[in-house]
């Protein structure tokens, strides 16, 4: 006998019918002689919706009360379709992240899982009942709900499949898996049948946004076997472990990207020693996170010193560092906001040359300039004038042959 949990998202409970098909697949998988337990989201909107109100009564309502709200949504789906599931035939319990309980830090809104007492869901299932946990929630030691952070019921369900020794964890969404690349820009993206945890991390954080990136931190470190599928259509979906597939010779794995860049430069900086520390500590105490950096020497014993950091804190960031070229004597400060980075990312690059100046060529052929280079194991981004986003991802796609099926099923 297997236990899977089973994680379904918003869209996939988003209205009295999808929940009833839901109760059918469950159904379905428990009368294959496994033990499910079933993570749910609020209705699809719910949250947010739940977010507005709160919005509408204060401004800037605690946390505390925020927690209290927005855990609410997932209330309603676990009640609704435990009862879609005693409806036909199945016996089924809900319960609160509280009720489990899913123990976590007092820090509401983005609260940590300390710990998870699995006692009740293990008699529920060996009663052979179905387990159904809300999501995103859990409770401090005072007795306070806290909530997970957005999208936080895919760490709930890793979580309880950590803390339940599961099989393997189902995400089921609107997709139905993890692409090489995204699909709205390069149509001949493939599914993967397996990526390892590094990749996806990889992938997520660059912007394929399929699963909440601290769940899969998770699922790597307490190394759940997670499955990314469809809830909608029938198929084994993509299967993250740690494991590199033996039958894969892909040498890369997907190519992700990042739309929200932006870059600043700070030319004719004295190159001495505390000179980065100096340039970047500022951004830090403004709580602005840097992505890139790139130092380089000049002739002259100055260096220029150029950065990335998230669209949206670009003026913050030219601000700041104005203050700091003239507090340094430095020469200027440039920036630009029409940029974007593009990375392939595949554990296959660990061994095996040349896959730089494949992916340098593709982008030549192009006629695209490259901006910056950064490089890790895993990986190699590059940073790109906007306009070239789609033609960079698709000449990379192919370039990888990222469209041909190389992997066994
Ligand atoms: N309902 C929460 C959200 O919208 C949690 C989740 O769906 O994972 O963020
Ligand atoms: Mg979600």
């Amino acid at each position: 006998m297997a236990l899977y949990v089973y994680k379904f998202g918003g869209t996939s409970v988003g209205s009295v019918e999808r929940i009833k098909s839901v109760a059918e697949k469950v159904k379905k998988a428990q009368a294959q002689g496994d033990q499910i337990v079933v993570v749910l989201s609020a209705m699809s909107g719910e949250t947010n919706r739940l977010i507005a109100l709160a919005k509408e009564m204060q401004a800037q309502p605690t946390e505390r009360e925020m927690d209290v709200l927005i855990s609410t949504g997932e209330q309603v789906t676990v009640a609704l379709l435990s009862m879609a599931l005693h409806e036909i035939g199945c016996e089924a319990v809900s319960y609160t992240g509280g009720q489990v309980k899913i123990l976590t830090d007092s820090t509401y809104t983005k609260a940590r899982i300390k710990a998870i007492d699995d006692i009740k869901m293990r008699a529920d299932l060996d009663a052979g009942k179905v387990v159904v946990v809300a999501g995103f929630q859990g409770v401090d030691e005072h007795g306070n709900i806290t909530t997970l952070g957005r999208g936080g019921s895919d760490t709930t369900a890793v979580a309880l499949a950590a803390a339940l020794k599961a099989d393997e964890c189902h995400i089921y969404t609107d997709v139905d898996g993890v692409y090489t690349t995204d699909p709205r820009v390069e149509p001949k993206a493939r599914r993967l049948n397996h990526i390892t945890f590094e990749e996806m991390l990889e992938m997520a954080s660059l912007g394929s946004k399929v699963l909440q990136i601290r769940s899969v931190e998770f699922a790597g470190k307490y190394n759940v076997a997670l499955r990314v599928l469809s809830s909608f259509e029938e198929g084994c979906g993509t299967l993250i472990t740690y494991e590199e597939s033996q039958m894969e010779s892909a040498l890369i794995s997907g190519i992700a990207f990042n739309r929200d860049e932006a870059k600043l430069t700070i030319t004719g900086v004295p190159d001495l020693p505390g000179v980065a520390y100096k340039i970047l500590g500022p951004i830090a105490d403004a709580n602005i996170e840097v992505d890139m950096i790139v130092q380089n020497i000049a002739d002259d014993a100055t260096t220029d010193f150029t950065f990335t950091v998230h669209r949206n804190d670009y003026l913050r960031a030219k601000t700041i560092l104005e203050e700091s070229c003239a507090a340094l004597g430095a020469r200027k400060v440039t920036g630009d906001n029409a940029i974007v980075k593009v990375s392939i990312v595949g554990v296959g690059m660990r061994s095996h040359a040349g896959i730089a100046s494949t992916m340098f060529k593709a982008l030549a052929s192009e006629g695209i300039n490259i901006r910056m280079i950064a490089t890790s194991e895993i990986k190699i981004s590059v940073v790109v004038d906007e306009k070239y986003l789609e033609l960079a991802v698709r000449a990379l796609h192919a370039a990888f042959e990222l469209d041909q099926v190389i992997e066994a099923a």
